[in-house]
């Protein structure tokens, strides 16, 4: 039996950390915005080489609060990509904003600088390239075409804790870029939590006085807020988690280079790695080619059947769903769209045993046959 992923091992390798961790919060008496918080927000900056690093309740809320702090709102519009979390989309609509959608490149799976450009109207204030799976979307491209037209690029940096483009960490290119700390990400804590982060030190007051309900001293409201607070267990523990996070992210490349020297690439391709930048495999997403007959739904169940856990990361594109129909027309982002009917997450998480990489690997050889 080899699943998805396994949060337990993690926790068993690190449990006298984390459980000292849990310990100090609990004995501190103090669990809402406090040093641990501050220590967190410092220490994440730092990794990441930026200035000034906010912890809130959520990746979503970082979203939303970095597009408030930007001043877009009602009657603006935001573009990003329909192969994200749907959160992504959440985000633009709770600060009041309008989602654009353009498609991504095939090869990266990321968002497409030539659609990106295409999508501009005259209400455009921002985009959110998606650093999707763990790998960094094509930034110099995006934000070339951002400065042109004087638009806010807010990183999307949810998938990509630790990975690089051109040698420097993704979430310090933009003017602002938002982490996810929900426990399955790279960098995940023991419940909800997220960070924006930024070089720009009026932007990252404003999403601090946001974060809760416009404070500047307790009990006065400066400007109109929200409560979304990281709380001081979350951020003791993902101060030990991030002392884990390159090793553990370097672990994710082994094994995934393992898939790729592995897999023999016929009618199932393995994830193209762009030469700009480090991967960090938050999933290793692999692509039935349904044009030679490779159907990802008979490719997953022949793994089940195995005892191979697999999932989809994600099988509708944004538009394609209910609520987000009105955003696009079907078939008006081909990419997004194939990539949605082809794509399949293997299993893989720093702890997963190579004997399992290999073991995935030969039932995908015998699919391939
Ligand atoms: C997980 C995720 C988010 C949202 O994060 P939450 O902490 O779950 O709110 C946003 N964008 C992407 C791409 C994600 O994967």
């Amino acid at each position: 039996m080899i699943p998805f992923f396994d949060l337990k091992k993690q926790y068993e390798s690190i449990k006298a950390e984390i459980d000292g961790a849990t310990r100090r919060v609990y004995a501190s008496g103090w669990f809402i915005l406090g040093p641990e918080t501050e220590a967190f927000e410092n220490e994440f900056a730092e990794y990441i080489g930026v200035k000034h690093g906010i912890g809130v309740n959520s990746g979503t809320d970082a979203l939303h609060l970095a597009i408030r702090a930007l001043g877009i709102g009602a009657g603006d519009e935001v573009i990003t990509v329909p192969n994200t979390a749907v959160a992504t989309i959440a985000a633009i609509e709770m600060a009041g904003a309008t989602p654009v959608l353009c498609d991504v490149r095939a090869d990266s799976m990321n968002m497409d600088a030539d659609s990106f450009a295409a999508a501009i109207t005259p209400k455009t204030r921002a985009v959110i390239p998606v650093h999707l799976f763990g790998q960094a979307a094509e930034l110099d491209a995006i934000i070339g075409i951002a400065r042109q037209y004087r638009l806010a690029v807010i990183e999307d940096c949810a998938q990509a804790h630790g990975a690089t483009y051109q040698g420097q960490r993704v979430g310090s290119f933009g003017d602002v870029a938002c982490f996810s700390f929900y426990p399955t990400k790279n960098l995940g804590a023991y419940g909800d939590g997220g960070a924006v982060v930024t070089n720009d030190a009026r932007l990252a007051e404003r999403v601090k006085l946001l974060r809760q309900y416009g404070w500047r001293a307790r009990y006065e409201s400066e400007i109109s807020g929200v409560n979304s607070r990281l709380d001081e267990l979350q951020a003791a523990l993902l101060r030990v988690k991030l002392k884990h996070l390159d090793a553990w992210n370097a672990a994710r490349r082994e094994r995934a280079a393992l898939y790729t020297e592995l897999l023999p690439n016929i009618r199932v391709a393995s994830p193209v790695e762009m030469r700009y930048g480090e991967h960090v495999y938050h999933l290793y997403v692999v692509q039935c080619d349904e044009a030679q007959g490779a159907s990802r739904e008979y490719l997953a169940a022949f793994l089940k059947e195995r005892e191979i856990g697999t999932a989809v990361q994600y099988p509708t594109p944004i538009h394609l769903q209910l609520a987000y129909q009105h955003l696009a027309r079907a078939g008006s982002l081909p990419v997004s769209e194939k990539l949605a009917r082809e794509i399949l997450s293997l299993p893989l998480y720093p702890e997963l045993p190579l004997t399992d990489v290999r073991t995935v690997a030969d039932a995908i050889r015998e699919f391939e046959a």
